[in-house]
């Protein structure tokens, strides 16, 4: 096929893949939609959770719920939403997947301490999801063939030939990866979630100037350098954070001051 005759697809493709962000208005390119998006975030839940005992009960994963059931309203997203408490002291680290399934190891407690610093860290992964971040690295890395075919695989039965497929689909793109549990999402993607946590914070109640405290803190500590511990390592700078935060709270503030 010439180039001339696949152009029209991709131009339909663009026009039809273009979408906004919410809060921030930045336009950006999905190859997913939504509840493809959530689909596979929510197949990809189990085998993202990995190997690590889950904490159930106790006075943190209490917290985790209760933020959680402050955050979620004020997203607007009707998802599916779960918090899970991950125990892994070494892992500095939380994310939500699309469709709001979230994780938090028990090593980034360690640095978010007080409930409003919790509420930074999961304002700013909720962010992640609500924003789509997740299928934008897709829909950039990957290309249009390779999202089809993952989506395909994931929303397939769930006989054993599907789900044997789906597991070498799996092992070959590292999909837990794709959806943003471990590729690392871009910088303005990093900052965006930033800005759009600090809004869930200061609507659902929170201090937003923990979101600071929390960064200014992880400025001091050692970064980590195994695996999974990227929460510092792809994110940016924590002090360049801290003071684009600070520079927003006055703005995010006075929009929700009643
Ligand atoms: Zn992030």
């Amino acid at each position: 096929m010439t180039f001339l005759k696949k152009r029209p697809l991709f131009l339909l493709l663009f026009l039809v893949a273009c979408s906004t962000v919410g809060i921030t208005g930045r336009r950006q390119l999905l190859l997913m939609s939504e509840s493809e998006e959530i689909q596979l975030g929510l197949s990809t839940y189990k085998q993202a959770i990995g190997s690590y005992p889950e904490i159930r009960t106790g006075p943190q994963i209490a917290m985790l719920k209760r933020v959680l059931s402050r955050i979620a309203p004020v997203t607007g997203k009707k998802y599916p939403w779960e918090v899970r408490l991950l125990k892994a002291d070494n892992v500095v680290n939380a994310w939500c997947l699309p469709g709001g399934k979230i994780a938090f190891y028990t090593g980034i407690l360690k640095i978010a301490r007080t409930e409003d610093e919790v509420a930074a860290v999961m304002g700013h992964e909720i962010a992640h999801a609500f924003a789509h971040h997740g299928n934008e690295r897709m829909s950039q890395n990957m290309g249009l063939k390779a999202v089809a075919e993952i989506l395909s695989l994931a929303l397939s039965g769930s006989g054993r030939k599907g789900q044997e497929t789906r597991n070498n689909v799996m092992l070959a793109f590292g999909v837990a990866s794709k959806v943003g549990v471990l590729l690392p999402f871009s910088r303005r993607q990093e900052s965006e979630a930033d800005e759009i946590g600090l809004h869930f914070m200061v609507k659902a109640g929170y201090d937003p100037e923990a979101a600071v405290r929390l960064w200014e803190r992880m400025a001091k500590g050692r970064a980590p350098s195994s695996g999974l511990d990227r929460f510092l390592s792809t994110h940016p700078q924590p002090l360049d954070r801290a003071k684009a935060l600070q520079r927003l709270i006055p703005k995010v503030r006075a929009k929700y001051r009643r």
